[in-house]
């Protein structure tokens, strides 16, 4: 964060303001951590702030201190609107297009008060007038502890606000282990611990939460995976069908896609997944090493995330989707065999 923003953020922070906190739609462990994180820091500093998140998120990570006092944009609409259309400040966090909060996007647009953005993600738009974009971090749960020191109040990091940012560090960085985790970002779990982040708590109430369901799930899902080993491909389908057979709750595809990589060779593993009610296919993309698996769900699945991981969707059905995305891949060899 440079100078110019940091004095912006004292200087709108120097007075109350009405804030609000949006992580993106399907907010993962990152997006809620650093929000609820975000939001402690600044009541605790005596400011009003509240988190509306577009739309639900799974169960294991609602124990995170805080969560009861999220909005839901799609099940407390007009409360969250008042909200909104109430702020003098919105922080966005975990994400840096307005396309990536579903219905929230057109109410936040016509808005006209400041917008921080606080993201890791690549190819930021222009929304906001004070920017804290670094792809280079681990999460946005790092960029807030960053964040608060610029602000010079590390000692100011409560239990709570320990406990969400080492949740969301260490769901972005798969337990400490991709690329993006630095000695920085080990150095600042360490202080989160020092700080009293319960962190095997934290790791067992994320992680040790499957149902028979999930498992079985998950069973049907390495069933259907394709190896590719031509591409050092992987991926793995899973139709409407299958995740209604299963009783499919909302977080139980999650860490699926990774299963491919942790085939010998494979270095670019891919989850599809149906989604009838919306009518796409939503898709997962995971690599190991140089191949971008940004370029690739940008150019191919309007898509985009890290170089490692990253989302997209498709608008054909499930089966013509696989077709595609094997079709695309001969022009990938070189990349994925270098
Ligand atoms: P996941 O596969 O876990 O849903 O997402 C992996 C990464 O890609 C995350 O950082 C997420 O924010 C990003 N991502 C997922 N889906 C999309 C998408 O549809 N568009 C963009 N731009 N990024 C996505
Ligand atoms: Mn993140």
């Amino acid at each position: 964060m440079n100078l110019e923003s940091i004095k912006a953020v004292k200087q709108l922070l120097s007075q109350p303001q009405k804030i609000v906190i949006v992580p993106h739609k399907n907010p993962d462990g990152d997006a809620i951590g650093s929000t609820l994180a975000l939001w402690h820091y600044l009541t605790d500093r005596g400011q009003e702030a509240v988190v509306i998140a577009p739309n639900d998120y799974p169960k294991f990570l609602k124990w995170m201190p805080g969560n009861e006092n999220i909005l839901n944009f799609e099940r407390e609409n007009g409360q969250a609107k008042d909200k909104i259309a109430e702020a003098t400040v919105v922080f966005t966090l975990d994400f840096n297009h307005l396309g990536r909060i579903g219905q929230m996007q057109s109410v936040l647009e016509d808005l006209t008060v400041p917008f921080v953005m606080i993201d890791h993600h690549q190819a930021p738009s222009d929304y906001a007038e004070i920017m804290y974009s670094d792809v280079s971090m681990s999460s946005t749960c790092e960029m807030v502890y960053n964040f608060i020191e610029f602000l010079g109040d590390v000692d100011k990091i409560s239990l709570e606000i320990a406990n969400c940012l080492y949740t969301g560090i260490m769901t972005d960085t798969g337990s400490f282990k991709f690329r993006s985790t630095t000695g920085r970002t080990h150095r600042i779990v360490a202080d989160l611990i020092d700080k009293g982040a319960e962190n095997t708590q934290i790791h067992h109430r994320v992680y040790d939460t499957n149902t028979p369901g999930r498992l079985h799930l998950l069973g049907c899902a390495l069933k259907n995976m394709v190896i590719l080993d031509q591409y050092r491909t992987a991926y793995i389908t899973l139709s409407q069908e299958e995740l209604d057979a299963h009783k499919y709750q909302k977080g139980d595809t999650e860490g699926f896609v990774n299963y491919g990589l942790t085939l010998e060779g494979i270095i670019f593993a891919v989850i599809f997944i149906e989604n009838k009610e919306e009518g796409i296919v939503k898709i997962s993309f995971r690599s190991i090493g140089d191949f971008s698996v940004n370029e690739f769900a940008r150019a191919h699945f309007e898509g985009g995330g890290h170089n490692n991981a990253a989302g997209g969707k498709s608008d054909r059905s499930l089966k013509e989707t696989a077709l595609f995305f094997e079709s695309l891949l001969v022009n990938y060899k070189e990349q994925l065999t270098a």
